[in-house]
């Protein structure tokens, strides 16, 4: 309920679909999303499709499947329907023209036949004389009613615009971030909401969506901060009741500038793609501009949906900060069960070598793997390297650089370790698991009078193809016996 009306939270995410979904419409999403849940209300999405030119499908659905990557679920929106539908812009225009219907009815919109030549030429003739252009001049707000008539029967076109009253006073309103907030209203013209060809422009559609939607809360970017003033004269004309506004702080790149694509990845769908999981990336994004506390930082979605308040919201500007992401992102990473992981990183183990039908069938094994990487990865995609070589099978690919400085290096035996390991690994009197094999291996480097490292690394190249590798003997156990002994037997062979 909303603390101030007892009304039912509704707040809606509104993305236009001229694009993908980026991380600012995203964290707008979360915001509203969050608050919704932590309210008990409804969180909706509306397409605001309402650009011909640049609006299109395949975008629409891109934001879709971003938001559900994300896991933020809408209560109404295009696919799953609602009492106040349709949400798309394009499939309300009805309600655009009944809302322009009651405007005329109340005489608080006029039609207007000035040309855009006229309107350029009068702009032009400002600048020229040095003034400033103080917007349309309402020409034809005082125009006889019977005249007015006459030109639109006689099919001359015009445009609908709001009578903004003259006595009005400043616009004021208490956002929730930013705090009373006043624009003077005499600076605002009579503007337009519908246009000649009877499309709603964008301030009237949007007015008209949100009151037929009973939304009472808008939280959005503050580039929409200064469309404000003009709403709530729409909202005034229609004598509906004006919502909460909460204008959102822009994201900037770590060098102060506004964040965009020479930041790195801006989009949603390519942070999934790089590895990201979902759970981190919201967490990481609801911190750009808002805290729980001021110094937790790992909020797990649960705690998000119950905590999340609009008077947390900062309105300092918010610096995005990959670095910091990366760590979120490993730290949730840590926190997942072996069972998740796998689902998590199928696409991943499935590049490494792995083929789905077996990660169905045996589960429990691929779960075995999230031990030996699951402490150090970033982002999932890094599976698909450095889990390549469980899925080789008999063969190993033998990293050159490691072959020089491990098994080649002057002095280091290996030669005479390798052989003496397979016949170890050979002897099925020893149990092929972790610690029994290490111990019989332990006892190879006393016998041998030999630092570990110099019975291990060369170990580690033969089996894994790199001296660089995850846990050795957890990975062997892993491995099948005939597998781990053919790969020791082509190593022998090819470097010594
Ligand atoms: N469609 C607008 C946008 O994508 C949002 C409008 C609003 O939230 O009021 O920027």
């Amino acid at each position: 309920m909303c603390d101030c009306c007892n009304d039912e939270v509704r707040v809606r995410f509104a993305p236009s679909p001229t694009g993908r979904l980026h991380l600012g419409g995203a964290r707008t999403a979360i915001f509203n999303w969050a608050f919704a849940r932590s309210m008990g209300g409804k969180f909706i999405l509306r397409i605001e499709d309402t650009d011909p030119t640049r609006s299109t499908d395949e975008n629409r659905e891109v934001i879709l499947r971003a938001l559900k990557w994300m896991g933020l679920d809408y209560d109404e929106g295009p696919d799953v329907g609602g009492e106040y539908g349709p949400y798309l812009q394009t499939q309300r225009t009805d309600t655009y023209q009944e809302a322009l219907q009651e405007l005329i009815d109340k005489g608080a919109v006029y039609p207007c036949f000035c040309t855009k030549e006229t309107l350029d030429a009068k702009r032009a003739a400002a600048e020229a004389e040095g003034r400033a252009y103080e917007g349309y001049d309402r020409t034809c707000r005082d125009l006889d009613p019977a005249e007015a008539k006459a030109r639109m029967e006689a099919g001359e076109p015009f445009v609908w615009r709001l009578k903004v009253p003259l006595d009005h006073g400043p616009i004021a309103f208490d956002d929730a971030v930013y705090g009373h907030t006043e624009f003077p209203a005499e600076v605002m013209d009579d503007m337009i909401v519908v246009r000649s060809d009877g499309s709603p422009t964008y301030n009237f559609a949007v007015v008209c969506d949100d009151t037929n939607m009973k939304i009472t809360h808008v939280i959005r970017g503050d580039d929409h901060l200064s469309n404000t003033p003009r709403q709530i004269l729409i909202y005034e004309a229609l004598e509906r009741p004006i919502p909460t506004f909460a204008h959102l702080s822009m994201i900037l790149g770590p060098d102060g500038k506004k964040l965009s694509k020479r930041h790195g990845a801006t989009s949603v769908e390519e942070y999934r793609d790089r590895g990201y999981l979902p759970d981190a990336f919201n967490n990481y994004l609801a911190l750009l501009g808002w805290s729980l506390d001021g110094e937790t930082t790992i909020i797990p979605r649960d705690v998000l949906c119950s905590k999340f308040s609009l008077d947390h919201i900062t309105k300092k500007d918010a610096v995005f900060d990959e670095a910091k992401l990366d760590w979120m992102n490993g730290m949730y990473i840590r926190s997942m069960d072996p069972a998740t992981w796998v689902d998590a990183c199928r696409p991943y183990l499935v590049e490494a070598g792995a083929n789905e039908a077996d990660i169905n069938a045996n589960h429990g094994y691929y779960e075995k793997m999230y031990a030996l990487v699951g402490e150090r990865l970033t982002h999932l995609t890094e599976v698909s390297e450095k889990l390549a070589y469980l899925f080789w099978g008999p063969e190993v690919k033998l990293d050159e650089k490691s072959v020089t400085k491990v098994l080649k290096k002057e002095g280091c035996r290996a030669d005479e370790v390798l052989p003496a390991v397979r016949d170890i690994l050979a002897d099925e009197s020893i149990p092929w698991e972790t610690a029994a094999l290490e111990a019989e291996v332990e006892k190879l480097v006393e016998k041998l009078d030999l630092k570990k490292k110099f019975v291990f690394q060369p170990i580690r190249v033969a089996v894994c193809g790199n001296m660089v590798s995850p846990p050795l003997f957890e990975s062997i156990e892993l491995l099948s016996r005939a597998d781990v002994l053919a790969r020791i037997e082509t190593t022998i062979a090819e470097v010594f």
